[in-house]
């Protein structure tokens, strides 16, 4: 079975050769790999500046283009930040970049701000896969992390989107703002354009609960797996991930094989492919 993590971060300093050895160890096939934030200072309130980009946006590109099958490169945007359209243009567009990776970090998804950033989201077409839910990473910025926030990009349907972690602990708020956008498009899921990224987040006590309401409401093909593992650790980490959600989906769901494909590879070809 082809297994597409869609979440890992880079720390910066990776080599494509050792992510890959990585991924074969572990039996992936596909990672989404996240930029590293750019800029020092991850904890501090402002944006970073506009020449903190473009180191990280080349270290992501250059590893995406060793394999662009396999790695998917993410670029990590602050929209706060000056002159960000053009960079995100550039990462997307000239470098190649599958998406966008954001943090809510003292902004809202539901800032004005965002709202050109959303627009030029439309325009190019690909997603942006969005941190939600409680942030152990940095600062005291969970309050910008909240799933309903999130409900404003229903003024932008061709942005499609995903909210990581099951939005843990905000588990049941995640999955009500998942039926509001599948009521946007008549309860189309296909249609639909927010998935969830259910990788880590939810501790072992809240797993089971967590996909056993995930799972029926908002069906397979809008679940994707991830690890939420750095690029480094992969091998070490991702076996772990694969054998205990594949444990929960098929022996305590009773999932069928091709539910289990969807969680592990469709639902995220799903995000990438444009439905
Ligand atoms: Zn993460």
């Amino acid at each position: 079975m082809n297994i597409w993590d869609c979440h890992v971060h880079m720390r910066g300093g990776e080599t494509a050769d050792e992510i890959l050895r990585g991924m074969d160890a572990a039996g992936i096939t596909r990672i989404c790999l996240f930029a590293r934030y750019p800029g020092r200072d991850i904890e501090g309130h402002g944006p970073p500046p506009a020449e903190a980009y473009r180191p990280a946006i080349e270290e992501v590109a250059a590893i995406q283009e060793v394999d662009p099958d396999r790695i998917y490169g993410l670029f990590w945007p602050d929209p706060r930040s000056e002159g960000i359209l053009d960079l995100v243009e550039y990462a997307l567009l000239d470098k190649g970049l599958r998406g966008l990776k954001m943090i809510p970090n003292h902004w809202s998804p539901c800032d004005e701000l965002l709202f050109p950033l959303y627009e030029k989201m439309q325009a190019i077409g690909k997603p942006i896969q969005f941190h939600s839910g409680i942030l152990y990473g940095f600062g005291d910025s969970s309050r910008f992390c909240q799933p309903v926030l999130y409900e404003a990009l229903v003024n932008f349907p061709g942005v499609r989107f995903s909210l990581a972690h099951i939005s843990w602990p905000w588990v049941d708020e995640c999955i009500a703002v998942f039926g509001r956008f599948r009521a946007a498009v008549r309860y189309q899921t296909a249609d639909c354009q927010m998935w969830i990224d259910t990788c880590r987040g939810t501790p072992d006590a809240w797993r089971l609960e967590a996909l056993r309401k995930a799972v029926p409401f908002c069906g397979t093909k809008r679940l994707m797996y991830g690890t939420d593992c750095t690029a480094g650790s992969i091998a070490g980490n991702a076996p772990w991930h694969i054998r205990k959600d594949t444990d929960i989906l098929v022996n305590e769901m009773g999932l069928s094989e091709e539910q289990v494909e969807e969680f592990f590879w469709g639902a995220a070809e799903a995000l990438y492919s444009g439905g």
